[in-house]
């Protein structure tokens, strides 16, 4: 068998698209357009390039953005401020504070401390909360989750009833997925670094979702064959046949994966291009949120 290849770049794309569209119908009907500041404290070369990038994509969809850059010897008090600054504006329907923060700051009570409203990285504990609440109507779903979720529904995977096994429980991905795989009525194994015989829970899933950071740690024998497996995966490693020496993997084996999956994300070109799709999805949905019953 080889796996159908699930095109993030390209399902990311269209719905840049779609979200451009949406953009401009609210110009046109005399709305403000949906705005996203950012907030980066100190120097980190990888963090300013997400940032960068975040700021490229708004600029696409016809969004306005506010970047802050902060010095990294900034202080929580002085961090919270800014915070509190950019939720009174209304020009500002989602903040995002790029994490990691700098170890003398609290990143809880910064995040707790960002309007629920505006909180488009989905963060916030209540916005948690809601998500992994029976009944309840979250607010947003966190970027990375929800591109995984959106690749998904737009391949047409069957997710109700299904196994779906999630390798990672972190915050940011695992957790928050997991939580958005049962909201799909599928039944849900979190694995992670305590997880006792991975392969053989991993064989179990039809749907496979990757998000350890270990590089191509999923084998073939890992997964069920014609399985849909996710790889969010993104690790740099060294490649002396590579111009630049190093090349992007995920945490699939993917040329021996793609021989058994029944469909299949690449890295790159997978999950990483809906991350931003989904904050662009956030924002805008803040904006609407924030026209429809103002505060
Ligand atoms: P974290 O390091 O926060 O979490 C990793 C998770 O994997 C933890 O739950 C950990 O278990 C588990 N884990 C680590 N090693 C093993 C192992 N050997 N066996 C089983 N479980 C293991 O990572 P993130 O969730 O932030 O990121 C995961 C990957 O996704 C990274 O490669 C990251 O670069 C990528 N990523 C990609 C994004 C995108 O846009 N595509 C966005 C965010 C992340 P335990 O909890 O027990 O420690």
């Amino acid at each position: 068998m080889t796996a159908t290849i699930l095109d993030g770049k390209a399902i990311a794309a269209r719905l840049r698209a779609e979200i451009a569209t949406q953009v401009a119908a609210r110009g046109a009907a005399g709305a403000a357009a949906p705005g996203l500041a950012t907030v980066l404290v100190g120097d980190d070369p990888a963090s300013a390039v997400y940032v960068r990038n975040k700021h490229k994509a708004c600029a696409e969809v016809g969004m306005h953005s506010i970047g802050i850059q902060l010095p990294v010897a900034t202080s929580q008090a002085e961090l919270l401020g800014v915070v509190a600054e950019l939720n009174a504006r209304a020009d500002v329907h989602g903040i995002l504070v790029q994490l990691p923060l700098p170890a003398h700051i609290d990143a809880l009570a910064v995040i707790s401390a960002i309007d629920v409203h505006k909180d488009v990285d989905c963060l916030h504990p209540e916005n948690v909360g809601l998500l992994a609440q029976k009944g309840r109507q979250p607010r947003f779903a966190p970027c990375t989750p929800a591109g995984v979720m959106h690749i998904l529904q737009v391949a047409s995977i069957p997710l109700a009833g299904a196994n779906a096994v999630v390798l990672g429980r972190s915050n940011i991905v695992g957790m928050p997925l997991s939580l958005l795989l049962v909201r799909a009525d599928a039944t849900v194994t979190i694995a992670h670094s305590r997880t006792r015989d991975l392969a053989a829970v991993c064989r179990a899933a039809d749907v496979l979702v990757a998000a350890v950071g270990v590089p191509e740690m999923v084998r073939s024998d890992w997964v069920k064959p014609g399985a849909t497996v996710i790889d969010v995966g993104i690790n740099r490693i060294a490649d002396p046949a590579a111009k630049s020496g190093s090349r992007l993997v995920g945490d699939v084996a993917y040329a021996e994966v793609a021989e058994r999956a029944g469909a299949i994300t690449p890295v790159p070109g997978g999950v990483g291009p809906m991350t931003i799709a989904m904050l662009l999805s956030n924002t805008l949905r803040a904006a609407e949120a924030e026209t429809k019953e103002p505060r």
